[in-house]
């Protein structure tokens, strides 16, 4: 039977990359030797670091005054690794708009003067608040580009009256085009449109990095890793290795461009079908719906628990809603083939035809 795997992360990844993993797990570019057991300081290593980093600058369009670095400790790190490379006033104000933006918030508030500009928890995080309230002098806004919990994106570049933008762009880096000169930091996790977990990319705009708070470890302390080309200490070489093989696949399917409109026609069918049931709704204000995460519930709590069973018998797994959310939720990132998406629509509706 075909799986297709809903997970919201670690989750799919292109079964061409998976596929080149198997053939060459046992001779990594012919040296007789797996690409987990060579050295971090192998030349054969070194250059999969160099073309990893030279990818991303190529497919997401980074101007040359920003770097990329790879580093450990998930997204989830850098909540804390933000302020302590950034916080020199001791001020910044957060755009709570999910769970991880809410956990980046008060790991920043250990640090340091830190107000919430925004929230929308009042209606459970189902939209993008649109009036902020950003104070003066702070050290930089720290928002998350997409929510991968409760299915909002932002459309838009919250305006920050002029100070930097940090981004969380865990569940949405390389789904969508990005004008990179917009935002001071961009870091994401990999496991969920990147790469299996174990590494996290941070983008950092080059005069950013002289301000590290003088408490900043030297681990979390991005400088670290921009000074020795993610090689300070032992990178997570698997992940690495895998991401700069889904960087090629990126490139082959013709780009983030590519994949933006693939990701908008995934994610346009999708909520067009729940849309136009009565069965199953999507509470999400459309103005602010996710690409990546679709979050969506049937007409009961037991049929919502059905569905989820007899979906995962049919091969359609993981798409149990989040615990904070319940119902279902259908991750639907870059390696979730258009095909996925419409045998889970064909699955919706037999599902309803049978329940109504
Ligand atoms: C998954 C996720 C995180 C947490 O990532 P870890 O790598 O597990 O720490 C943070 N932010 C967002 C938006 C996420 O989707």
């Amino acid at each position: 039977m075909k799986v297709y795997n809903f997970s919201a992360g670690p989750s799919t990844l292109p079964q061409p990359v998976l596929e080149k993993v198997q053939k060459e797990f046992l001779n990594f570019r012919n040296s007789g030797m797996s690409v987990v057991e060579i050295s971090h300081r192998a030349k054969l290593f070194m250059e999969v670091v160099d073309e990893l980093t030279s990818s991303f600058k190529e497919v997401m369009n980074i101007p040359d005054n920003y770097k990329v670095i790879f580093v450990q400790g998930g997204a989830s790190t850098q909540f804390e690794a933000v302020p302590l490379n950034l916080l020199v006033k001791g001020k910044a104000d957060y755009l709570v708009t999910g769970n991880f933006a809410k956990k980046a918030y008060k790991e920043a508030m250990k640090y340091g003067d830190i107000s919430c500009a925004a929230s929308s928890e009042d209606k459970t995080f189902t939209y993008i608040p649109r009036e902020y309230n950003i104070r003066e002098d702070i050290d930089y806004v720290h928002m998350c580009h997409n929510n991968t919990i409760f299915g909002t994106r932002y459309t838009f570049v919250p305006d920050t009256k002029g100070a930097l933008l940090v981004a969380d762009m865990s569940s949405s880096i390389l789904s969508q085009e990005v004008d990179i000169s917009k935002y001071g930091v961009i870091y994401a996790g990999a496991q969920k449109n990147v790469a299996p977990a174990g590494v996290t990319i941070v983008i950092v705009r080059e005069d950013l990095l002289e301000r590290t708070m003088d408490i900043c470890p030297t681990m979390l302390k991005w400088k670290t890793q921009v000074d020795n080309d993610s090689l300070y200490n032992t990178p997570p070489c698997f992940s690495m290795y895998v991401a700069n093989l889904v960087m090629d696949w990126i490139k082959e399917m013709g780009g983030v461009k590519e994949m933006q409109k693939i990701n908008e026609y995934k994610a346009g069918l999708l909520y067009d079908f729940i849309d136009n049931s009565s069965f199953y709704t999507n509470s999400v204000n459309k103005a602010d719906r996710s690409m990546m995460n679709v979050p969506f519930v049937s007409p009961s709590k037991d049929l919502d628990a059905a569905f989820v069973k007899e979906a995962e018998a049919s091969g359609l797994t993981a798409l149990k809603g989040h615990r904070l959310v319940g119902g279902m939720r259908a991750s639907i990132y870059n390696a979730m083939p258009v095909e996925g998406v419409k045998t889970l629509i064909d699955f919706m509706k037999k599902f309803e035809q049978a329940n109504k």
